[in-house]
């Protein structure tokens, strides 16, 4: 769908959720629910909705985000593909959506890392050189969008000292593993703005 689709999908769909909770009167629980089925569409349509997804490190504002995508890395080897959030280590890592942590992963290039997937499994959402997960992380756990997962660190790549969250998102098919998919910039889901680049 176009973006203008997006837009006016989303539109829409917050139209519809209001109309409901109208009619609810009051009724709490159906008014969560319709928040959280327009936040479930919006979620699967993140890419063309600018700043809807949570900052991934606690206490970072989204102006202070920096478009790291393409830059180069591994010596000119690769470019790079995800956005670096500079943050102490053992700051609190949250998830930037909600979905189910698909696989917890230690590589040389990212260290400790955890793959979420989204509940449509449309994006994984990919969280990188960790110092550790959040007490009783565990593959298979629904996240909801804010809940700390882990914790900043330098594992990995980074380098000793580096500290700071690699965050990717990768569109993906419904039957693509982990490992699949094709990544996408996230700095204007993240900042709200047009890439710097
Ligand atoms: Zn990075």
């Amino acid at each position: 769908m176009t973006k203008l689709g997006w837009s006016i999908l989303a539109i829409i769909l917050i139209g519809l959720a209001a109309f409901g909770s109208m009619l609810s009167f009051g009724s709490g629980e159906h008014r969560a629910s319709a928040v959280a089925r327009v936040q479930a569409k919006l979620e699967q349509s993140a890419p063309d909705n600018a700043g809807v997804l949570v900052v991934p490190v606690a206490g970072v504002q989204r102006a202070a985000l920096i478009d790291s995508w393409g830059d180069a890395r591994g010596g000119g080897t690769r470019a790079h593909h995800g956005i670096d959030i500079m943050a102490p280590g053992g700051t609190p890592v949250v998830a930037a959506a909600a979905g189910a942590v698909e696989k917890l992963f230690h590589s040389n290039l990212g260290g400790t890392t955890i793959y979420v997937r989204s509940p449509r499994r449309g994006w994984i959402y990919y969280y990188a050189h960790l110092s550790g997960y959040a007490p009783g992380l565990h593959e298979g756990q629904v996240v909801r969008a804010g809940q700390t997962i882990g914790y900043v660190g330098d594992t990995g790549d980074a380098g000793p000292g580096n500290t700071h969250l690699h965050f990717s998102m990768t569109r993906t098919g419904a039957a693509d593993g982990w490992w699949q998919g094709q990544d996408v910039n996230p700095f204007p889901v993240l900042a709200g703005k047009a890439a710097g680049r």
